[in-house]
């Protein structure tokens, strides 16, 4: 078993930790919320003072930071002066892809490796050590990796080059922000027809209504599977995280030429939506479903 540095131990990053603790790693644990701390002592890793402390002597690197520039500050600070040589580098933050292939080739200029390897599950799967990991990195990165990974996922996928990882995450989350909107919508129209909420998912969930968002997430309360609606939309995945992630989509649909008019009004929606409610879980947008239309 290893020393693992672990950074960031938020919604997903806690729960990902714990489970390196449970696979019998030794993490040094760093955050700057001192409840995050705590939580992450209660799960069996070494709470530490700052990213340096975490870093030094630790084989892998994980960060699980809210977007590139929160990535790119503690690489700067902590992890390119303090990172052992041969240590892996493993950023499992959404981030955009020019940071994470800047990133790697600043890492590579320092005899470094460094892989994206950003995550798809939310929070039950963090917690779970259920996680799918889409990598972006060399062969030899990758393989590096994959060990550490596989302790906190049921799939660790090589995706290509540096930067292959974020590209397959902002895509994938492109198409979550667009199904859950969608089964907001529906079970929003569902109620204004006068069905019961419960009937209604347990027909949909059986026909081609279906998603993750739907059967693993649903946005409603007390219908489904527990999820952030059932705790008053707190926890889980902020609308405010799925705004960036849209806004990197959109920012790289831009510069390929890719034209995406459902994910233009994906974004405008969540624009809107996170103004207000950004630290909200995702899936609380359900509330401009139910409110829009009314009287
Ligand atoms: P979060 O806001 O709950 O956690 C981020 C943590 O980083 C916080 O605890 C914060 O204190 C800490 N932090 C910020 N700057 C720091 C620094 N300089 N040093 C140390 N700690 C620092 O966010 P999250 O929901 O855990 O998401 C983390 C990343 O994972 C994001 O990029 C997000 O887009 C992505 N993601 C989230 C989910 C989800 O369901 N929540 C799912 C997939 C991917």
């Amino acid at each position: 078993m290893a020393r693992v540095a672990f950074i960031g131990l938020g919604n997903m990053g806690g729960g990902m930790a714990a489970n390196l603790a449970k696979a019998g790693h030794d993490v040094r644990a760093f955050d700057l919320s001192q409840d995050a701390l705590d939580r992450a002592k209660k799960a069996g890793c070494l709470p530490v003072a700052d990213a340096a402390e975490a870093i030094e002597g630790a084989e892998a690197i994980i960060t699980m930071l809210p977007a590139g520039k929160h990535v790119a500050q503690v690489y700067a600070d902590a992890v390119f002066g303090k990172a052992a040589p041969g240590a892996i580098l493993i950023d499992c933050s959404t981030i955009d892809v020019a940071t994470a292939r800047q990133l790697a080739s600043d890492a590579q200029a320092r005899g470094l490796e460094a892989v994206d390897a950003p995550v798809s599950g939310g929070i039950a799967a963090a917690n779970g050590g259920t996680l799918t990991f889409m990598v972006g990195g060399t062969e030899s990165g990758f393989a590096a990796a994959q060990p550490f990974l596989e302790d906190m996922g049921k799939a660790v996928i090589h995706a290509g080059a540096s930067g292959a990882g974020q590209a397959v995450k902002m895509c994938n989350n492109l198409i979550l922000a667009g199904t859950m909107i969608a089964t907001c919508e529906g079970f929003a129209l569902a109620e204004k027809l006068g069905l019961d909420p419960q009937v209604f998912y347990d027909i949909s969930s059986k026909a081609t209504g279906q998603s993750w968002s739907m059967t693993s997430y649903c946005p409603l309360p007390g219908v489904g599977p527990e999820s952030p609606a059932d705790r008053d939309y707190q926890g889980g995945f902020a609308a405010a995280l799925m705004l960036k992630d849209l806004r990197l989509a959109m920012a790289a649909a831009a510069e390929a030429g890719a034209n995406l008019p459902l994910g233009t009004r994906s974004t405008e929606l969540y624009e809107a939506f996170a103004a207000e409610h950004g630290s909200l879980d995702f899936s609380a947008i359900i509330k401009t479903a139910q409110a829009s239309g009314q009287g």
